[in-house]
């Protein structure tokens, strides 16, 4: 088939070189001039694994293509996968201006047939709006062709973005119209032989579902911060919380983990829409505006520790800091809690230098400019001279590390574990301060 994907950032990229593994006939559109010319270089410009191979593998074999041109790609594809951004406006309800201007670029262009797919994470009512819209510049040209719109959600997660495309759990299309329903199971039938996964259901209910997986998820993760703070308070060990009611597979064991908050480029971003969503509604969300406020304030409980420890009046401090993306596989900082730590320990006066084994890059772009800031060429390097350790990101790299090492070179063996990566048995019996969130009274 050929397919067309507007937006070629994380979604877009991984859904159109994807279907090209297929066999599918695929143009990855983008305004991004930069990002165009990187993936006509032959590099990728997001680190996603096992991407790369993919994405050569379907270029050489000319299934796959990266354009700036609109007028080629809308005409090259007779499924048009709308994979823009939809980051947060001012009020936090998504800003729809990108899938609205992908639409009205449809709409200007196309000479026949089309299937629109909203595959961005988009309010309820857009498809709605992407079908007026088309009608809109149709209308204004003064002809009449056919088009359906469908929604299509994307599961995947960044630093597996690949593999989740690849065996989705489950595929959500949204659709009241025949024609486009069966063109979505011929598309999606590689990625659905071992067992039906293809969930149709009508547009509202996909929509809105996108967005309650996403709510879930963070209420999850906001819900165990919360037993963290109070297992600190109780002396208990959150740990072993986490073990004994994820035995119950009602709950089940994942995404139970308590940390330094949630960030991305979705969950902060998909709960603040999904609240505006429903205030516009005049329904309330009293769980959700809890899970996002408990969020922001989980952001703060690793300097909050750092205070307890060190005192407010950090200058003179020197912090080595592991961990910048907002989870660890992905160079993606968007909303991490790492900028959250940085900007509050810089603010009191401290130094710090920070390591991450992919975002290196990306964070001396996001956070150019910051003084106070430097950067190490590994973990080990970040720790030289510091007064102690604070890790952000669960990089698999930071598991196990050399603690002797660790303790040699830190000034005192001090270190905020904000992701619970090591046990604070062991850290008593190798002699290391170890603050970790909700680990017992001095966690
Ligand atoms: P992204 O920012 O990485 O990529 C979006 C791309 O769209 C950018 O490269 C931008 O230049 C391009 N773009 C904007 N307007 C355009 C236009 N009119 N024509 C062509 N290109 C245009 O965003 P993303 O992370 O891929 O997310 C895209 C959507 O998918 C969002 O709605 C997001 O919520 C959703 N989503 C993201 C993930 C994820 O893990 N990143 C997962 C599921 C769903």
């Amino acid at each position: 088939m050929k397919v067309t994907t507007i937006g070629t950032g994380y979604v877009g990229l991984v859904t159109g070189a994807c279907l090209a593994e297929m066999g599918n006939h695929v143009v990855c559109l983008d305004t991004n001039s930069d990002k165009i010319r990187i993936l006509n270089e032959g590099e990728i410009p997001i680190h996603e694994p096992g991407l790369a191979e993919v994405v050569r593998r379907n270029v050489a074999s000319g299934r796959l293509q990266f354009t700036t041109n609109v007028d080629a790609a809308v005409d090259h594809g007779t499924i048009l996968f709308i994979a823009v951004g939809t980051p947060p406006g001012e009020d936090g309800s998504a800003d729809m201006q990108y899938v609205q201007a992908a639409a009205r670029s449809i709409g200007a262009r196309m000479t026949d047939y089309k299937l629109v797919v909203d595959k961005s994470t988009v309010p309820v009512g857009t498809a709605d709006a992407v079908r007026n819209a088309i009608e809109g510049e149709l209308a204004r040209r003064g002809v009449a062709l056919e088009f359906s719109v469908v929604s299509n959600p994307e599961f995947l997660k960044e630093g597996a973005a690949v593999e989740d495309f690849m065996k989705p759990d489950r595929i959500i299309v949204g659709s009241d119209d025949e024609r486009a329903t069966l063109l979505m199971r011929a598309l999606y039938s590689p990625f659905n032989r071992n067992r039906d996964r293809l969930v149709v259901m009508d547009l509202r209910s996909a929509e809105l579902t996108k967005y309650a997986a996403n709510a879930m998820l963070a209420t999850r993760i906001s819900f165990m911060n919360e037993m963290a703070l109070l297992a600190e308070q109780v002396g208990a060990d959150i740990e072993w919380v986490r073990r004994g009611i994820g035995s119950d597979p009602r709950i089940g064991h994942d995404f139970l983990y308590s940390g330094a908050g949630y960030g991305g480029s979705c969950f902060p971003k998909d709960v603040k829409a999904l609240i505006r969503t429903a205030e516009a509604a005049g329904s309330g969300m009293r769980v959700l505006r809890a899970v996002d406020e408990a969020n922001e304030r989980q952001k703060l409980v690793l300097v909050d520790k750092v205070v307890q420890r060190f005192g407010d009046d950090l200058r003179g401090r020197h912090f080595a800091l592991w961990g910048l993306a907002f989870k660890p596989n992905t160079d993606d900082l968007r909303e991490a809690p790492s900028r959250v730590v940085i900007a509050e320990l810089l603010r009191r006066g401290a130094t710090i230098c920070a390591y991450d084994p992919v975002a290196m890059a990306e964070a001396q772009k996001a956070l150019a400019g910051l003084e106070g800031l430097g950067y190490a060429a590994s973990a080990n390097a970040a720790l030289e001279g510091a007064d102690a350790l604070v890790i952000v990101t669960e990089w698999k790299e930071f598991r196990t590390p050399d603690f002797e090492f660790i303790k040699s070179a830190l000034k005192q063996p001090v270190v905020f574990d904000g992701r619970n990566l090591y046990e604070p048995p062991l850290m008593q019996a190798l002699g290391i301060e170890h603050w970790g969130i909700g680990r017992g009274t001095r966690a």
